[in-house]
Parts: C-alpha cells; sequence; structure tokens
C-alpha cells in the first residue's frame, strides 16, 4: 500500500498511543511465507508525497528476504511468546507413525569449513584440548575396531585403522604442534594442517593414495568433534531415542540398534529422499525438513507424529496421553493385519494382485524372509557400494546376491543394476554436480564405465547358478539407445559367465530383462521397448519429480512433490494401457505401490503386481482383500475427473472411512 497521506485513507483509523501523527505518507509491503502473511513492514514520513517505484521494490524485497529470517526463527521457537513454552515444530510426514521419547541430535560430523582462522592466548591450555582430543579421538577408534571386528565388517575395520595410525603420524602432529605453537587455536590448527594434508594426497597421481584425501578430512571433522568440550553426551542406548540430524544417511541408521530409534526427524530431505525410504522399510516413524536449533530440542521429552509431520517438544501430559492411546491402536491395527499375512492376495471379487518386495537399502547384508510375498520386486544394489571405501569385488558381490537369491529361492528376484548418484553418492567417487538429479545417475553413469557395469552383471548371473530366479533391471533408461547398449554388455557378460560355468558342468539360465519407467521420455517410447526387454517397473518416486519437475529430496518443494497428482496418476494410466497392449508384464516399485491409497488407485488403474517394503506388505495385502475390484474401479474412474491432489486424497480418504478402513489414512501421513 503506497499512500501520500495516510489519514485521508478510507480504510484509516487513528490509535492516539501509537505516536504516528507526525506522519503523513504510508509505504507498506506485506511480509508473506508461503502464502501466510507473516506481518507488515511499513515507511512512513513526515511529508505526503507518494513514494517512487524504486522504493516500492525495495521494501518489497526487504519484506521477501524478511519473510524467510522471520520464517525460520519462529519455526526454530524464537518468537518470544514461545520461549520456554512447550514447542510445535513442522515438516513432511515421511515414515507414519508415532514416537514417544526424548530427543537426541547427532553434532557428530561438524564441518570442518565451519572453523574460521583464530588465535589462542594461553599455548599451553590449547595445546592441551589438543592431546585431549587426539586421545579421545584415539579411544574412540580403538572401541570401534573392536566393534567391527566381531561384525566381519572388514572394510569398514580397515578405515578405522587406517584413522588409528594417520593419528600417530608424527608428520602431522608436528605440523599440528606448531601450529598451535605459534598461537592457532587447536580448532584453526586441525583445519589448517589436515586441509593441508588433504590437498597433497589429491594431487597424487596413485589412485589409492588420492582417495585418501577425504579420510584425512573425515579425521580432522572427528578432532574438531571432540574439541568441542559442550559436545553432547555420546548417545545413550539404555533407552530409545528420536534422532534428530541435519541429513539422515543409511550408515548412520546401521550404527544404531532399531529397538533403540524410536523416531527420526532431519531438517534436510523430503518424502522420498532414500534416507526416508529406507526409514519407511525399517518402520521408524519419521519427519523429514523439520527446522530445528539443535540446543533447543537435545534431551528434551517428545512427541513425533509422523503422520502429520509434526514435532513436539516438552508436550503436555495430556497429549502425551493422547498420542499413546493412538500408538495402541496403531499396535492393535498391526497384529490385525499380520494375521492373514501368508498366502495369495485377492480382492474380495477374486482378482488376484501380484504383492512384492523391495529391499536392499538397508545395510543388513542378509535379507529377512517375508513369506507373504511373491517374489522381491525391486532389489537396490546400492547400498554394499556406499558402505564400503571402493568398488565391491565382483567375487564379493557374488557372494552377497546369491545369498538374497538363496533367501528366496523358488520366487523371482528383480535385481537392479547400480543407482548411485542423485542423492547417493559414492563416497570414493567424488562426482560435483550442480543438479546431481539430472545428472549423471543411474544407467548413465555405468554405460560410462562398462568395466563396473560388467562386473556386476557377471556377479548377479553367476549368483543366480542352479537357483534360476534372477531377473535383471535398469535404472534411469531414458532411451532405447541406453536400453540397447546396456543389453548388449549384459549378453556379453553372458556369454563369459556361461562358459565359465559350462566348464563346472552347469547351466546359466537367462535372465529375464526390465527397464524401470521413472524418467518421462520413456513413457513415449515405450512400443519400442518390447524386442529387447521382458517386463517393465514403474518407479513412480523419479516418475513424480522428473514429471513435475521437483527434487524429491527438498523440504522447501516438499508440498509440491505428490504422487497422486493428475498428471502423474494420468502417465501411469497410460504405462499401464501401452503395457497391457504390448502384453508387456508391468509392476509399480515406486513407494506409491506401498501406500494404502496408493495401492488402490493403482489397482484401479488396472496394475496387477506391486513392489513395497516389508512393513507394507500385511497392511496392502489385507486392504486389497476387503476390497472389491468393482469398487475401486468406481473410485478410481471417479478420481481420474478430479483436477488436484488435493480433491483425489479427499475422495480416497471417504472411500476408505466408507469400507472401514479409517485406520490406514490417518491424516497428514504420505508417502507418495
Ligand atoms: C523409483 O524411482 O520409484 C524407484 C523405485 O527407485 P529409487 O527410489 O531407488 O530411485
Ligand atoms: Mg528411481
Amino acid at each position: 500500500m503506497n499512500v501520500a497521506n495516510a489519514s485521508l485513507h478510507e480504510s484509516f483509523k487513528h490509535f492516539p498511543d501509537i505516536g504516528e501523527d507526525n506522519f503523513c505518507s504510508f509505504l507498506g509491503a506485506p511480509i508473506i511465507y508461503r502464502k501466510e502473511i507473516l506481518g507488515v513492514l511499513v515507511v512512513q514520513q513526515r511529508v505526503a508525497r507518494q513514494f517512487d517505484e524504486g522504493e516500492e521494490s525495495f521494501l518489497v524485497t526487504l519484506a521477501a528476504q524478511l519473510a524467510m529470517v522471520l520464517a525460520h526463527a519462529r519455526a526454530q521457537g524464537l518468537w518470544p511468546d514461545k520461549q520456554g513454552q512447550s514447542l510445535q515444530l513442522k515438516g513432511a510426514p515421511a515414515s507414519p507413525g508415532i514416537a514417544i521419547a526424548r530427543v537426541w541430535c547427532d553434532n557428530s560430523q561438524p564441518k570442518l569449513e565451519d572453523v574460521a582462522p583464530s588465535s589462542c592466548l594461553n599455548i599451553a591450555s590449547e595445546r592441551d584440548r589438543l592431546e585431549a582430543a587426539i586421545e579421545k579421538a584415539s579411544a574412540e577408534f580403538r572401541q570401534l575396531r573392536k566393534r567391527f571386528d566381531s561384525d566381519l565388517q572388514q572394510d569398514t575395520l580397515a578405515i578405522f585403522e587406517l584413522f588409528s595410525h594417520l593419528l600417530h603420524d608424527p608428520l602431522l602432529r608436528k605440523e599440528l604442534d606448531a601450529k598451535v605453537d605459534s598461537r592457532s587455536t587447536a580448532e584453526w590448527a586441525v583445519r589448517d594442517t589436515v586441509e593441508t594434508f588433504a590437498r597433497q594426497f589429491a594431487r597424487m597421481e596413485d589412485d589409492y593414495l588420492k582417495e585418501r584425501a577425504s579420510d584425512i578430512r573425515e579425521l580432522g571433522q572427528r578432532l574438531i568433534y571432540f574439541l568441542d568440550e559442550k559436545h553432547y553426551d555420546q548417545l545413550d542406548l539404555n533407552e530409545p531415542v528420536i534422532l534428530a540430524a541435519r541429513e539422515i544417511n543409511a550408515a548412520m541408521l546401521a550404527s544404531i540398534p532399531r529397538d533403540k530409534l524410536a523416531g527420526i526427524v532431519a531438517q534436510e530431505g523430503a518424502v522420498n529422499s532414500h534416507a526416508a525410504i529406507l526409514a519407511r522399510a525399517l518402520g521408524i516413524p519419521s519427519v523429514m525438513g523439520v527446522e530445528f536449533r539443535p540446543n533447543m530440542v537435545m534431551g528434551q521429552q517428545a512427541v513425533l507424529d509422523a503422520y502429520s509431520g509434526q514435532l513436539l517438544i516438552k508436550p503436555n501430559a495430556h497429549v502425551v496421553a493422547e498420542y499413546e492411546e493412538l500408538q495402541r491402536e496403531e499396535d492393535t491395527l498391526t497384529s490385525q493385519v499380520e494375521k492373514t499375512l501368508a498366502g495369495k492376495t485377492r480382492t474380495s471379487d477374486g482378482t488376484a494382485i501380484e504383492v512384492h518386495l523391495n529391499a536392499g537399502l538397508s545395510a543388513d547384508s542378509s535379507i529377512a524372509i517375508n513369506d507373504g510375498v511373491d517374489g522381491v520386486g525391486l532389489y537396490r544394489t546400492e547400498v554394499p557400494f556406499l558402505l564400503q571405501r571402493s568398488f565391491p569385488s565382483e567375487d564379493e558381490q557374488t557372494h552377497h546376491y546369491r545369498s538374497i537369491l538363496e533367501t528366496y529361492q523358488g520366487k523371482p528376484v528383480v535385481m537392479r543394476t547400480l543407482d548411485i548418484g542423485g542423492d547417493k553418492p559414492l563416497p570414493y567417487l567424488a562426482i560435483e554436480e550442480d543438479n546431481p538429479f539430472l545428472g549423471w545417475r543411474g544407467i548413465r553413469f555405468t554405460l560410462d564405465h562398462p568395466e563396473i557395469f560388467l562386473i556386476q552383471i557377471r556377479a548377479m548371473l553367476r549368483a543366480s547358478v542352479g537357483l534360476d530366479n534372477l531377473d535383471i533391471l535398469l535404472p534411469m533408461i531414458s532411451g532405447i539407445g541406453e536400453l540397447r547398449e546396456a543389453r548388449a554388455l549384459i549378453d556379453r557378460a553372458f556369454d563369459e559367465v556361461s562358459e565359465l560355468v559350462e566348464g563346472q558342468g552347469k547351466t546359466l539360465k537367462r535372465p529375464r530383462i526390465g527397464i524401470m519407467v521413472e524418467v518421462p521420455s520413456i513413457v513415449y517410447q515405450l512400443d519400442r521397448v518390447k524386442p529387447l526387454a521382458d517386463f517393465l517397473s514403474v518407479g513412480t518416486n523419479d516418475l513424480t519429480q522428473y514429471l513435475l519437475a521437483v527434487d524429491r529430496n527438498n523440504a522447501r518443494v516438499a508440498d509440491v512433490y505428490d504422487s497422486f497428482h493428475p498428471a502423474v496418476l494420468s502417465a501411469l494410466q497410460t504405462v499401464q494401457q501401452m503395457a497391457s497392449r504390448q502384453g508387456m508384464p508391468v509392476c509399480v516399485c515406486g513407494e506409491l505401490a506401498g501406500d494404502p491409497m496408493g495401492s488402490v488407485v493403482l489397482t484401479g488403474l488396472g496394475y496387477r503386481a506391486l513392489s513395497m517394503n516389508t512393513r507394507s506388505v500385511a497392511r496392502i495385502k489385507f486392504i486389497l482383500r476387503h476390497l472389491s475390484l468393482e469398487d475401486v474401479n468406481a473410485v478410481v474412474s471417479d478420481i481420474m475427473q478430479c483436477d488436484s491432489p488435493g480433491d483425489i486424497r479427499a475422495l480416497l480418504v471417504s472411500f476408505f472411512n466408507r469400507h472401514t478402513l479409517s485406520g490406514f489414512v490417518r491424516a497428514g501421513a504420505r508417502t507418495g
């Protein structure tokens, strides 16, 4: 609002106490954050004049910048009226459920870049601090070595040995001491020294030594962590905790026993980032994209409502009691659906739906048997690559894949070739990209590295000998050329392994080859796929992000990412129709398949095979068995007329309520 004389405006109201009587002109810009008005920024002057355009746009810009700062402060409970009281923080619900526990913040990975140059006054005490930190780090590495030794994780063990070795390297120690002697703080001495060493390693010719640059930096992070005397206590594993961290990754989850992890809260990430998918597979209630300040939540009693995406800090007894009741209802529902886990899945009017398992994201090397499934619809092979310090060998991979194929003997197992990149970068292969999800990912990476691809395919084939239940799935196919190239490499690996196996008097069965339908371009080329592929697997996680142009990992646009968007559903309908026209088997392995409402929509669109995480299997089977195909088709034909995800969800919620399935669609629960 820009007026020369505010008192003459029709909406002017005089408030005598606020001392505005001397002013005439008025320029006001609303402070809006994501459609919500947080306040108004006002400038007034004594002279009666209209503000010019430059002044107007300056104030609007300032208000937009302030909006972000204020929203951030509010999210962290920094409004004056909120201090000391219970606090309600919001994020995107990523894995449904309720957790009631204390919050534990993981601050074990401080960034070296955050350490600024600084000097100290007392050299002797600074040396003592450095010495103490080195001692604590050494003790930690000794402990971890012991722990991983018994777990037979030889690679992890080797890292800690390397760390201990580096920590006692005389050259490194001399350098650190010299920096402190010249009045650097211990922190700055660590950063400066570590970065100098890391740079030297990075310049080396030898690939192995080059990679040690990142080990040195990691070691530096541990020292900085131990230098922070006020850092929080180590995780108290006597009671389950709600883990709060900037970003969650598979290794972090692997390091905390499942029964001690009540819930997860992350500042970064969104509904379908891989950390969220993993949390869902593990059945841990999780909320992503929550802005919190570690010191305000650390150690506090909290309720995590991962249906609506809320973290309630210091809730009152009444609220806690409500949530305890909800938890009991959840437990009853879980035991009810698990009673009918076994057996095939048919709708109440007899249509068979195959239910397969998504596996592989967890760090467990052995995959738990799930008797209720018709096979493994998606085995993600990235984790063994992510948890190691270098590419796993052909033998290591063969051993790993064989244990999975054996677990599901007699049932098909779809193994997907390496899909790193995006939010799954390899620690030993730095790829710097502005848009990693649009970059060197999945099949694009492996076709550029045929040696890595061939080793993986050979390992899969060798693992399948005598079990004959392997199918191979190719991720991120965006055109026929990629498929043709991948097939040629698979044929070559097949010939090589066949020869090897025949020499041992055995035969190798040719696996079926499938492609992921997750890059929109391939939807328009499905009629050209048939001679080259045997089946399709629809990845709704990526299909949604690429169709809607929204990063599946970005908390800021989490509300735009929605697999129930009419455009996504329409693409899913097209894929199903094209597959059925060509007689191509098609399965959906994205998270939508394991979502209660998603499973209904997909069944109504004609899909007869769904693949999901182990937690969803019993629930989805229960839901589909309780519904008739006729009712499902009717509601899906109605939702295909809707033009917003909100309307679609509303129709589905009332459909679930009508069929007494309301416990499966609690408000806010979103996985698609
Ligand atoms: C998908 O994109 O839907 C999918 C199943 O693969 P990922 O989540 O591993 O990218
Ligand atoms: Mg994908």
